[in-house]
């Protein structure tokens, strides 16, 4: 059984009489577990819908939907599928206290997977599970591979009963499930010859690895770090060696790398990033592959709509991983707008130095960091930096920060969008929400540069 959250006025929903608390139980018979079931079971041009009102009534609705017409409901959260590894990197061991609730649930789900591009391990799956992948055609799906060798999988997982990566990967490869994978890099475990092995064995599964990513791990001061280290730069260049080595032979045998290195990996090894036109349809952006060249040709292909903010004084604030790489986006920003881009680099005083991306800064570094900026004329937040309800990592929600800085703010992505939207509505900018992305997301997931780590 899931729940109604919201109705959608002028809906098919709202037309039908379904309320905020409506319990749909089964499409044709056929109980409902989750959103997966409702989305899957109701694209159906016509079905029955057995559903409780909140009052206690109980219903079957005949229903014919026309092509493409939404059903205009919006559902409860799902019970998010927990996970049954412990990995010494867990970005849940590594947080402090006080944040959002969220934050310290280890979800694995290969339903977010599916639907938000979380990394999922599978290895929690049921036999139902396999049997909905398989069904619903959940594909592509993103997994966290780390290690193909089974005893290195288990031990960066602490999971003894983690199955065989390669031969599951296979097995749904074989019915038509594709996967992109990560390998969150662990120095002296899963590097060197384990890595070689890894891409090696990726790769001999053909099309059912659309791609890989090499993510170096990262570790907040709360981490375990007596178990587990960030690799030195020295081993961030052998890595990003055996990731062109995998991409060369990848680009002359199929025509793309396949392999990247992410943008920390390159960051950390002081090498140069990739241009643009090698991620690509930036597959991997969410797990912060290729991100920095995603936003430089989002500028770019903008730069003809973008209004004329001469004249304007616009903040922008990000982390320490983006404050080296920011005046090379700013410059276009400035030279297409007119504005004045002032960078303002954020310390992370919640989770300490070491981790250093913009999607992870609290509240109150961003408060105490635009404190003395009231000269801005308004400051440009990252949006990844808080959830669907807009709330920051310390829970603060963003029109509480909006009233302690001096300066209008507003959520933005990529520039683009915020700037946009402040030629139509003039460049008084208040707070405004983000695109959506999972409710579910955790920062275990994106303590590098993305929403990639697990
Ligand atoms: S990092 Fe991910 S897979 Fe590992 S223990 Fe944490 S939630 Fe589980």
């Amino acid at each position: 059984m899931i729940r109604v959250q919201s109705v959608a006025a002028g809906s098919i929903g709202a037309e039908l009489g379904l309320l905020p608390g409506t319990e749909l139980a089964a499409v044709n018979g056929r109980p409902l577990e989750d959103f997966l079931d409702w989305e899957f079971l109701t694209a159906d041009e016509h079905f029955v819908l057995a559903a409780r009102l909140p009052d206690g009534e109980e219903i079957e609705y005949d229903i014919e939907r026309p092509e493409g017409l939404p059903m205009g409901v919006t559902l409860e959260s799902p019970r998010i599928r927990r996970c049954a590894n412990h990995c010494d990197f867990c970005f849940v061991d590594g947080n402090p206290a006080g944040l959002r609730a969220p934050l310290y649930i280890r979800d694995d789900d290969y339903r977010l997977s599916f639907r938000y591009g979380n990394f999922a391990t599978l290895t929690n799956l049921k036999a139902w599970d396999v049997d909905r992948i398989l069904e619903y055609r959940l594909s592509p799906l993103y997994v966290s591979v780390h290690a193909t060798d089974p005893t290195v999988r288990r031990w960066l997982l602490r999971n003894p009963e983690a199955p065989d990566i390669v031969r599951q990967l296979g097995w749904f490869g074989e019915r038509g499930i594709a996967f992109h994978t990560q390998v969150v890099l662990v120095p002296g475990v899963n590097d060197g010859v384990q890595l070689e092995r890894t891409l090696d064995d990726l790769y001999g599964l053909g099309p059912a690895v659309l791609s890989v990513s090499v993510v170096p791990v990262a570790l907040t001061e709360f981490s375990k770090r007596h178990l587990v280290r960030e690799p030195t730069r020295e081993e961030c260049r052998a890595a990003l060696a055996t990731v062109d080595r995998a991409a060369t032979r990848a680009l002359a045998q199929r025509g793309g790398p396949w392999c990247y290195g992410a943008d920390d990996l390159y960051l950390q090894a002081g090498e140069p990033l990739p241009p643009a036109v090698w991620y690509g349809d930036f597959e991997q952006r969410e797990n912060g592959v290729g991100s920095v060249r995603f936003l430089q040709t989002r500028i770019a292909d903008a730069t003809d709509r973008l209004p004329d903010l001469g004249g304007k004084r616009i903040g922008v604030v990000t982390g320490q991983a983006m404050g080296p790489l920011m005046p090379q986006v700013l410059d276009r920003l400035a030279a297409a707008t007119g504005a004045r881009f002032e960078l303002v680099v954020v310390d992370n005083t919640l989770f300490g130095a070491s981790v250093t991306t913009a999607g992870l800064l609290p509240a109150v570094a961003i408060e105490r960091a635009l404190a003395g900026r009231g000269s801005l004329d308004f400051a440009l937040l990252p949006a990844e930096a808080v959830n669907d309800d807009l709330r920051f990592v310390d829970d603060v929600a963003v029109d509480e920060l909006a009233e302690r800085v001096p300066m209008p703010v507003r959520l933005s992505y990529d520039f683009v969008d915020a700037l946009s939207e402040c030629g139509v509505r003039s460049a008084a900018c208040g707070v405004e929400g983000s695109t959506p992305h999972s409710p579910f997301h955790t920062p275990h997931h994106g303590v590098g540069k993305g929403a990639g780590q697990r």
